[in-house]
């Protein structure tokens, strides 16, 4: 499945309580499930199944707030990281890291 497709699931999943909830109460779950994944991130440094699942939550929430947008996410993200790093236009990126 690729992203466009994911995002189009995701959709027809949930646009209709996606919709009833919100822009803005959708983003905040959005940053809460970022908030449970950063938990995973703090309770281990090692890839586990908690770990992904916060991942998806995270990435299907994205994709939840594009929809309410009309944001393809796919298309954004080739549309900036396409060509490698937005600022240095490289791949690997060259940008110092700070
Ligand atoms: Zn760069």
């Amino acid at each position: 499945m690729e992203i466009s497709e994911f995002q189009k699931h995701i959709k027809e999943i949930y646009f209709a309580n996606d919709s009833k909830r919100g822009k803005e109460k959708t983003f905040i779950w959005l940053v809460e499930e970022i908030g449970e994944l950063a938990e995973e991130i703090r309770k281990s440094d090692k890839k586990n199944k908690a770990m992904e699942a916060e991942f998806a939550d995270v990435f299907a929430w994205l994709c939840s707030e594009a929809n309410l947008y009309g944001i393809e996410v796919e298309k954004c993200v080739i549309d900036k990281y396409g060509n490698g790093c937005p600022k240095c236009g490289k791949n690997p990126c060259e940008c110092n890291i700070k």
